[in-house]
């Protein structure tokens, strides 16, 4: 399976807009001022090429109506999205598929108001557009006339947002709070893994703004039987200087850089560093720390690859074991991600954008999804 996505993340500029969109742009931006209801927004479009089906999705600001044609020679099918505009940062897009159902995905402002995604489709298939919420979605799935879908057996991912309520985590410049950011991020891969894997159930540790004890988090996933864990924070350093991307496992603090990040993270535990060395040392749990590792590196690899594609300066900061409380109570593959650093400049102004924060969980869920075809084939 593989989720790609016509992102924001180049300015226009740098890309070759035939003449009519930059003339549509310049138009849209004179036609804007007096509306009465100003034009709903199309935030991202992405797709999802799994054996069997294709979804592509669509995001908008809010909801509104949508009309879907059908064309044939060449066969096409479009929706257009009625009172609504692209970005202005955005030309037309287009991105080749070629999964057998679709060629290529489109998308353009058709007119003035009305924004229009077109499929180009390949051998026959049956088709369906529906409507998600929060945050609003027009989907259309494409699938095989006879409904070939592998299948899965049911799974439950628990994805951890770090800190929260009293607890803000690391503090960046501009008061941008951890807490805030991989809440916004855990969000993000929650809507990526329920548009991709219908048979996977998604429960975040924490949906707002609240504190909840590193125990509990774990205990949580351990309730729900959950069959990955995955723990989402953000770095700081004292300097500034320091920036990149970090997964971690849990293991016993091999070298000071682990004590350190994990003494942080740990702040609030009520498990002391000395009672985790305890259990630690004692752990017969060989099979799931391995399977952790394994995790940690598909994991590391897969939101690298996908952020160094586009954004630059992206630093590679290693895969490794640190005693992090919330890892130790979980019974099953846990890792913990440090996405960026908030204390630098760049990456803290990179934190606080929905398009770096969309592509962070975009990296993420590409490594899951690798992990999970990989664990698939190793179990026994
Ligand atoms: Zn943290």
């Amino acid at each position: 399976m593989k989720v790609e996505r016509l992102s924001r993340s180049r300015p226009w500029r740098q890309e070759k807009l035939p003449l009519l969109s930059i003339l549509l742009v310049l138009s849209l931006a004179w036609s804007q001022g007096g509306e009465a209801a100003p034009l709903r927004v199309v935030e991202d479009v992405r797709y999802h090429s799994a054996p069997g089906s294709t979804r592509v999705v669509i995001e908008l600001d809010r909801g509104g109506d949508y009309k879907v044609g059908r064309l044939r020679q060449p066969a096409r099918l479009y929706v257009d999205l009625l009172h609504a505009r692209l970005p202005r940062d955005w030309g037309h897009r287009s991105v080749a598929i070629g999964d057998g159902r679709v060629r290529r995905l489109r998308i353009a402002q058709y007119q003035r108001d009305q924004v229009r995604v077109v499929l180009d489709l390949q051998g026959k298939n049956a088709y369906r557009v529906f409507t998600l919420t929060q945050p609003y979605r027009v989907v259309i799935d494409l699938s095989a006339p006879n409904g070939h879908r592998p299948d899965v057996p049911r799974r439950t991912i628990v994805i951890d947002p770090g800190h929260g309520g009293k607890d803000p985590g690391a503090i960046g410049p501009g008061g941008l709070e951890e807490k805030t950011v991989v809440l916004a991020v855990a969000k993000a891969l929650r809507r990526l893994i329920e548009e991709a894997m219908p048979n996977t159930r998604v429960i975040l540790t924490r949906e707002r703004d609240v504190y909840v004890p590193l125990e509990e988090r774990a205990r949580i996933a351990n309730a729900h039987q959950a069959d990955l864990f995955v723990s989402i924070h953000v770095n700081a350093s004292d300097s500034g200087e320091a920036r990149g991307i970090e997964t971690w496992y849990l293991s016993f603090a091999a070298n000071e850089r682990a004590k350190r990040i994990a003494a942080r993270e740990n702040r609030l535990a009520q498990t002391s560093l000395s009672e985790l060395e305890i259990i630690l040392r004692d752990l017969r749990e060989t099979d799931r720390i391995n399977r952790s590792a394994l995790l940690a590196g598909m994991t590391h690899t897969a939101l690298l690859n996908h952020l160094g594609r586009h954004y630059s300066g992206i630093v590679d900061r290693g895969v490794d074991g640190a005693p992090f409380v919330v890892l130790l109570h979980t019974a099953m593959p846990s890792i913990l991600v440090e996405l960026s650093f908030i204390s630098h400049p760049q990456e803290a102004r990179r934190l606080r954008s929905p398009s770096y924060q969309r592509a962070l969980a975009e990296g993420i869920f590409h490594g899951l999804q690798r992990y999970l075809q990989t664990a698939v084939a190793l179990a026994p």
